[in-house]
C-alpha cells in the first residue's frame, strides 16, 4: 500500500523548510514534524513590543552567492543591515572585526604599514610558524594583544574549552582587515528580512503539512510509516542510537529582557570578551530593523555545556568529535532512502546560506 507522503521531514529549520519547498515544487507530498512548538528552527523570531526578537540568538544573513540571495529575497525582501559588532574588554570599547579602527583603539597607530609592523613583531615574538590550534592561529593572524584582549576570554567561555584544544578554522570566520571598515562579513550580500525571519519560513512552508510538538524519536516507527523517504535534520548520533558514542555540542541560555528605554546600547551586537563575565554578547534586536519603538528588547547569551536536557546549538568540530562523526557519516552514506541535512545532521558549523546551499544541492536528487 502506498504511504501517505513521499517525504517525512524531521525538523522545520532552514534545511527542512528549503528541502520541503523544493520537493513540493517537484510534485512531492511532504510532511514536516518538529519537536518545538513553532517552525523555523533557530531562525524563529518572537514579536515583543513590535520588535522581532531573534529567540535563538542574533541571525544576520550573509552570502556571496547571488542565487542564494535571490532565493531568500523571493520569499521576503531583505533590508541593508550591515553587522558591525563592538567588543568590550575591561571597560574599553573596540570595533570588530579586527580592522584599522580596532588597531587604532589599541595602539594609536594610523596606517596599515604601522599596524602590520606591530602585529609582525608580536607574531615573531610568539615564535609560532605553523599554527595547529585556535590559539596559535589567532596569534599568527593578529598578534598577542588582540588575542589576549578580544579572543581568548570570549573563545574559552563560548566553547568551554582551552583555545589550544579548539580547531583553528573557528577563528578564520572573522575577517582581519587593514582598512577602516567595521563590516563583520566579507560577503557581497547581507541583510535581515524586513518583518523578521518568520516571513522566510512561512514563504518556504506555504502549502506544506506540518505537525509541531512532535519528537520523531518518541514514535519512530509510526512516523517512518508515513513516507517513502526521510529527510532528517536532527542529531545524527541520536538517529543511530549513539552506537559510536555521543557527539558533543555547545549549548546556550538566552536571557531576554524588555527595557523601558528606546535605545539600550546603541548597537545590535556588543560582545563581552572578558572570561569572568558569564555571557558572550548582548543583542539589542530592534537595531536589526532600524526600529523606532518606544521600548527595547535585549538578550544576554550565556554559553553552556550541552546535555540531553538542552538544545544543541553548535557542533564541536575538534579531532575527537570529527572521528566519531565520520563513523556516523559512513552509515548515513549507505542509507540511500534518508537525506541527512543541516547543522545537526551534517555536524557542521554552518551559517544560514550554507544550510540553504546544502538543502538546494541535496534536493536536486528528488
Ligand atoms: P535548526 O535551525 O536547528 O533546525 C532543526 C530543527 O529540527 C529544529 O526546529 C528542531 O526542533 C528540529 N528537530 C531536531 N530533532 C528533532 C526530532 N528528534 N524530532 C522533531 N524535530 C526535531 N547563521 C548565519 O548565517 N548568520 C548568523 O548570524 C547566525 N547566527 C547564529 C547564532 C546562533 C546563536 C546560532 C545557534 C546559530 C546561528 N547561525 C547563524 C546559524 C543558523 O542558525 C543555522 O545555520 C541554521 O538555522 C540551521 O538550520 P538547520 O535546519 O540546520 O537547523
Ligand atoms: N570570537 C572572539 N571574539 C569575539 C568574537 C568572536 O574570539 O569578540 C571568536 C570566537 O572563538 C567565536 C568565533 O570567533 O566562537 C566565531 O565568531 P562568530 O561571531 O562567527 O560566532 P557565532 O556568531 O557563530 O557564535
Amino acid at each position: 500500500m502506498s504511504k501517505p507522503y513521499d517525504y517525512l521531514i524531521v525538523g522545520s529549520g532552514l534545511f527542512g523548510a528549503v528541502f520541503a519547498h523544493e520537493a513540493k515544487k517537484k510534485g512531492k507530498r511532504c510532511l514536516i514534524i518538529d519537536k518545538r512548538n513553532h517552525s523555523g528552527g533557530n531562525i524563529y523570531c518572537e514579536n515583543v513590543e513590535g520588535i522581532n526578537v531573534h529567540k535563538y540568538g542574533a541571525h544576520i544573513f550573509h552570502t556571496n552567492d547571488k542565487t542564494i540571495w535571490d532565493y531568500v529575497n523571493s520569499f521576503v525582501e531583505f533590508n541593508r543591515y550591515t553587522n558591525s559588532p563592538l567588543a568590550i574588554f575591561e571597560n574599553e570599547m573596540y570595533n570588530l572585526p579586527f580592522n584599522m579602527n580596532t588597531f587604532y583603539q589599541l595602539w594609536k597607530v594610523k596606517t596599515p604599514d604601522e599596524v602590520k609592523a606591530v602585529i609582525q613583531a608580536q607574531i615573531a615574538e610568539s615564535g609560532i610558524t605553523n599554527p595547529q590550534n585556535l590559539e596559535e592561529q589567532a596569534i599568527s593572524l593578529v598578534g598577542t594583544d588582540i588575542y589576549y584582549k578580544l579572543i581568548k576570554g570570549y573563545t574559552e567561555k563560548q566553547w568551554g574549552r582551552d583555545a589550544k584544544d579548539l580547531p583553528a578554522f573557528i577563528i578564520k570566520r572573522l575577517p582581519v582587515r587593514f582598512t577602516y571598515d567595521n563590516n563583520y562579513f566579507n560577503d557581497k550580500y547581507q541583510g535581515i528580512p524586513i518583518g523578521g525571519y518568520n516571513k522566510l519560513t512561512e514563504g518556504l512552508l506555504e502549502g506544506i503539512d506540518i505537525k509541531l510538538n512532535v519528537d520523531y524519536f518518541a514514535n519512530r516507527a509510526e512516523w517512518d510509516a508515513q513516507a517513502d523517504k526521510i529527510v532528517f535534520t536532527g542529531k545524527i548520533d541520536e538517529f543511530y542510537d549513539y552506537r559510536f558514542g555521543q557527539l558533543q555540542y555547545r549549548s546556550l541560555k538566552f536571557e531576554h529582557q524588555t527595557k523601558d528605554t528606546d535605545n539600550y546600547q546603541g548597537n545590535a551586537v556588543v560582545n563581552y570578551t572578558e572570561r569572568h563575565i558569564p555571557y558572550t554578547r548582548i543583542i539589542e534586536h530592534k537595531h536589526f530593523e532600524f526600529g523606532t519603538q518606544s521600548k527595547t528588547v535585549i538578550t544576554k547569551e550565556y554559553p553552556e555545556e550541552w546535555n540531553t536536557e538542552k538544545e544543541p546549538y553548535y557542533p564541536i568540530n575538534d579531532a575527537h568529535n570529527t572521528e566519531i562523526y565520520k563513523k556516523y557519516e559512513a552509515l548515513a552514506k549507505a542509507d540511500s532512502h534518508i537525506v541527512f541535512g543541516g547543522r545537526l545532521a551534517e555536524y557542521k558549523y554552518y551559517d544560514m546560506h550554507q544550510v540553504i546551499g546544502s538543502a538546494l544541492k541535496k534536493s536536486q536528487s528528488i
